[in-house]
């Protein structure tokens, strides 16, 4: 199981895996902004490493959640789901994240309930995990 925690908030990455953890996910990678991230992904294609979830904040400089969310999905090969944690919490918002591709929505500030509930909640339905 490897999870993608992109933020550009390092406070922010360092909370959200603090929750993964306790919830027993052991591979965890982690980038500060959409180029990053995609550098990541690259990196773990060759290294032939599979990644199972990403969890993406919107609002980061170089390339945003939005855009990252949108490369990804141009690219076919990649069918791994995609979290958006955000503060944008507009019906706009949440419509142009869901037509980028992305399989789930949190707003900023979030309880770990929330985010604990999101994310086993993605990965059963797209991993068929217990
Ligand atoms: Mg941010």
């Amino acid at each position: 199981m490897r999870v993608l925690v992109v933020d550009d908030s390092k406070t922010m990455r360092r909370m959200i895996i603090k929750h993964l953890k306790q919830l027993g996910i052991p591979g965890i990678v982690e980038a500060a902004d959409g180029r990053e991230a995609i550098q990541e992904i690259v990196r773990l294609r060759k290294a032939r490493s599979k990644l199972d979830l990403i969890l993406t904040d919107w609002n980061m400089p170089t390339m945003t959640g939005l855009e990252f969310v949108k490369a990804v999905r141009q690219n076919g090969a990649l069918k791994v789901p995609i979290i958006m944690i955000t503060t944008n919490n507009t019906k706009q918002d949440v419509m142009a994240a869901i037509e980028a591709g992305i399989e789930g929505y949190i707003t900023k500030p979030f309880t770990a309930e929330t985010l604990r509930g999101k994310i086993i909640e993605t990965l059963k339905k797209y991993h068929g995990l217990p």
